[in-house]
């Protein structure tokens, strides 16, 4: 290794982020650097994070997890998608399911064949299209079995994860130590910068021991030790967007079979969370405080449980936003240090993902080229802005019109890239993806559809196929489908076969 080489990283924190972070470190590095990971018991972690995106199952395959000791020891299920009830206004539900929208023709993409007959009144909405959107409210799930044929929805169901948080990190703590990560349980009381450059040399613990590092990753959760207590980097606030700004959190017992898909249901002054876990289910109203008090939110979220809560209702309290840099000099933020977006699309455990994806592609010496650090700061911000004008496209395109909360989101103003995405998709059905942004055409358009957002009009190719020939390919894509959902098997059975974790 050249004298330019890092070879010491400390990684201030031990919830998912700081434990994520450390696993994916070992695994690249193995030990030819010291990490070593300073988390405090006595400030604990937030203890919320249990629903997830198919992105995560790359995660644990660049760590060669196993998938099924991981299912297992986590009490996971398996997720086909989120499904969004009193959204777009009450009564009304429909499925974001992972996976592709109906059959790609290689002309264009499925939605726009299915568009020109459902504006004509004869076929109905587009989730029977969709493996994942069928299935879930049917509570079917399978992992894709190895003997269909590469072209049957079932060669490639896209799936996340739903998993005990607490158990995640307990579970990459102990693959994060057994490949070298060194673990110090302290309280961090001071960090101390270098005098010519501002870089921080080290933190000092309660106990006075003094850690030094050379690239510090803060992982210590909205407080931000280092990038904002130590760095002062500043934090850009969403509020005006996205408007919740706290969450009353529950667990409560299992009800009935695990769905496979997380349900996010509008509320007063927010939204709802349901998460099924194998030994419990997790629950949560993410709600805008100047539109409802904490007493009430917990009421309304103790009101809607599927059974018997376990314990008493916790209050959380956020700043949707962004850090202004999320790599300053040598800190990375990542986790809730990074910024915070609430979870109506899961999108948190994958931006640390991404965010250590992009740290060992850049990958610094000790000189930290400011190349790496702009260019890393530069992807950052435009994959947390692209997913926090996904999240405003729920809020903001509704026809809800029945309380206060409802009417701001409806009516306020939104960025204008997200203006121009919804006018593109509304006047002419066009949807563009923008370079390596998180969420792909087939998320884009499900989300924009089941809020209501329905185009005047198709793809102009669309007329080059015979109504005849269009009737049968759509109406054949919805039969394969219905035949592929009526092979898989209940949640609950596939689970129970593969990864029935030993009881809690
Ligand atoms: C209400 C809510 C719901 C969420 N739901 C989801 C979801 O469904 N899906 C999803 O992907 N994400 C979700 N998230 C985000 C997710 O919880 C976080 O991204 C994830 O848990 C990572 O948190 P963290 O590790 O950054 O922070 P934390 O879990 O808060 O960990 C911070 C760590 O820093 C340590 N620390 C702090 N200060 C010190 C100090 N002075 N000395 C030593 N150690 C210190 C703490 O001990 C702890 O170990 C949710 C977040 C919230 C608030």
């Amino acid at each position: 290794m050249s004298d330019n080489c890092i070879r010491n990283i400390v990684v201030v924190g031990g919830g998912s982020a700081g434990w994520m972070a450390a696993a994916a470190l070992a695994k690249a590095f193995g030990n030819t650097r010291s990490i070593r990971l300073i988390e405090s018991e006595q400030i604990g972690t937030v203890g919320v994070g249990e629903a997830t995106v198919p992105h995560l199952k790359l995660f644990n395959q660049t760590l060669e997890i196993d998938e099924i000791e991981f299912v297992k020891n986590t009490q996971g299920t398996f997720k086909l998608g989120i499904q969004f009830v009193d959204w777009l206004r009450k009564g009304v539900a429909y499925v974001h399911g992972f996976g592709e929208i109906g059959h790609d023709n290689g002309v264009l993409p499925f939605y726009q064949y299915w568009l020109k007959l459902y504006k004509s009144g004869q076929v109905g909405d587009i989730g029977p299209f969709s493996l994942n959107t069928a299935a879930a409210p049917l509570g079917k799930f399978m992992a894709s079995p190895s003997d269909v044929p590469p072209n049957s929805p079932l060669a490639n169901i896209a799936y996340a994860y739903h998993f005990d948080a607490g158990r995640y990190a307990k579970y990459l703590r102990r693959y994060a130590q057994a490949r070298g990560v060194k673990h110090t349980e302290g309280k961090i009381v001071q960090t101390l910068l270098r005098p010519q450059d501002g870089f921080v040399e080290a933190v000092v613990l309660e106990s006075g021991e003094k850690i030094t590092g050379e690239l510090f990753i803060d992982c210590s959760g909205f407080r931000g030790l280092l990038i904002e207590q130590a760095l002062h980097t500043g934090y850009e606030d969403w509020t005006q967007w996205l408007p919740c700004d706290r969450a009353v959190t529950v667990a409560c017992e299992t009800a009935g079979p695990p769905t496979p898909y997380t349900r996010a249901t509008a509320r007063d002054a927010g939204w709802q969370w349901r998460i099924p876990l194998q030994h419990r289910t997790g629950n949560g109203y993410v709600y805008s405080s100047p539109h409802i008090s904490d007493d009430e939110a917990a009421a309304t979220l103790l009101a809607n449980l599927d059974a018997r809560a376990l314990g008493e209702p916790r209050v959380l309290r956020f700043t949707t936003g962004k850090r202004k840099k999320f790599w300053n000099r040598n800190v990375v933020a990542l986790g809730l240090a990074s910024g915070f977006m609430e979870p109506l699309e899961s999108t948190s455990i994958y931006l640390v993902q991404s965010g250590i994806g992009k740290l060992i592609s850049l990958f610094p010496q000790r000189d930290f080229d400011p190349e790496l650090i702009n260019r890393y700061n530069a992807q950052s911000h435009f994959e947390f802005d692209r997913i926090r004008d996904f999240l405003i496209l729920h809020y903001n395109a509704t026809e809800r019109d029945d309380t206060p909360f409802w009417n701001y989101c409806r009516t306020m103003s939104i960025p204008e890239e997200l203006a121009d995405t919804i006018r593109l998709f509304r006047n002419s059905a066009r949807f563009f993806r923008n370079a390596e942004e998180m969420f792909a055409l087939t998320s884009w358009v499900q989300v924009m559809i089941g809020q209501g957002i329905v185009p005047q009009t198709y793809h102009p190719l669309v007329d080059q196929m015979p109504d005849a020939q269009l009737r049968q390919f759509v109406d054949g894509v919805g039969k394969v489908i219905a035949t592929c959902v009526s092979a898989m098997p209940a949640h609950e059975q596939f689970s129970a076969r593969h990864v029935a974790a030993p009881a809690a």
